[in-house]
């Protein structure tokens, strides 16, 4: 018996033909994010990148230092690690002399979790070790589920989580929006100690509200800008002229949406944000999956037409004989 090239070639269109015709025309809609959720706004343009939102984070989260210079005098990140969820990062032109510039300026960006609203790493870990929190939509992780797998290292559309690779346990790490803290009746460590505003906690939706309100403001405009928590009574504010802010919400509708906000006035790609679709990588993905294995009827039918054209082929054979 055998399979010459063409019949199997046959057989193979005829099976993809198949899974064509069951794959639905659209990739299912990206989830909705959670009425309470919450999150932060980062706003670029009033980051002075002191990186106490840095030192913060690392406290809060039990961190340990870690060191990118050969004298190990204090915490030096150049990224987020296993060892670091929240870093700094800066954009800089030219002379880089003027502040939230493109040309010959510089600026800053906060890189850490984004929280989707419809997140790849949820949608791909084979063992709810991610999890969205239906009601705050945090993205949490639990380490005593996870099985390495690191899944979610590779679905990650901003490249946040990190494997711990050098330690005897290793785990995943990225940011939980202080998940502890909020059960603490406390917030974000990093928009608590924020010495400006330019990271702010609250729900989403507030956020989104005062997110808009910059970007409507004046270049050079007096403004003030509410600090640590948008929701709360006793914030304080810092009083500062609008930047030339973009007209654009960073997470408003990237991979669907996500529940941390950023502002900027140097466009976000330079600011080292990539630019994203709106549709979720996990509602298409998640479309895939189950088109091709919903009840395992495409396979099965791929298997069919390739059995039929090996039969056919044994027919041809013995009648050859
Ligand atoms: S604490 Fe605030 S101002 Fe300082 S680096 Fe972090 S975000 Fe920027
Ligand atoms: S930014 Fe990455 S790690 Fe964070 S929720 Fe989205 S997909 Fe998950
Ligand atoms: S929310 Fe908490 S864990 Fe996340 S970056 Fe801020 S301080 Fe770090």
């Amino acid at each position: 018996m055998s399979i010459n090239r063409r019949d199997f070639l046959k057989g193979a269109l005829a099976g993809v033909t198949l899974l064509a015709a069951a794959a639905p025309a659209e990739a299912r809609p990206n989830n909705t994010m959670p009425a309470e959720a919450v999150g932060l706004l980062y706003d670029s343009t009033l980051c002075i990148g002191c990186k106490a939102c840095v030192s913060a984070c690392k406290d809060a989260n039990n961190m340990p230092a870690e060191f990118s210079m050969d004298e190990h005098y204090w915490d030096s990140p150049l990224d987020i690690s296993g060892k670091t969820l929240n870093i700094i990062k800066i954009y800089k032109e030219g002379t880089g002399e003027n502040k939230d510039q493109e040309k010959d300026g510089f600026a800053f960006m906060k890189v850490s979790c984004l929280h989707c609203v419809d997140p790849s790493c949820v949608s791909v870990c084979p063992v709810s070790a991610m999890t969205k929190n239906p009601v705050n939509g945090i993205v949490g992780y639990d380490k005593e589920i996870c099985i390495g797998c690191r899944y979610c290292v590779v679905a990650c559309p901003f490249g946040v989580p990190r494997f711990q690779y050098d330690t005897p346990f290793p785990q995943i790490s990225k940011c939980q929006l202080c998940r502890h803290r909020l059960a603490e009746g406390k917030y974000a460590a990093c928009a608590t100690v924020c010495p400006t505003g330019a990271t702010l906690f609250g729900k989403v939706e507030d956020l989104h509200g005062e997110a808009k309100r910059r970007v409507a403001l004046k270049a050079g405009e007096m403004s003030e800008f509410p600090r640590g928590n948008i929701n709360t009574h006793d914030q304080s504010s810092h009083t500062a002229k609008a930047a030339a802010y973009l007209p654009k919400i960073y997470g408003e509708k990237e991979v669907g949406g996500t529940q941390m906000l950023k502002l900027a006035a140097v466009p976000f790609d330079k600011l080292g944000m990539p630019t994203l679709a709106e549709q979720s990588n996990a509602s298409i993905s998640e479309t895939m999956q189950h088109t091709m294995y919903g009840g395992l009827i495409a396979p099965l039918a791929f298997l069919g037409a390739l059995t039929y054209a090996a039969k056919r082929n044994v027919k041809e054979d013995e009648h050859e004989e």
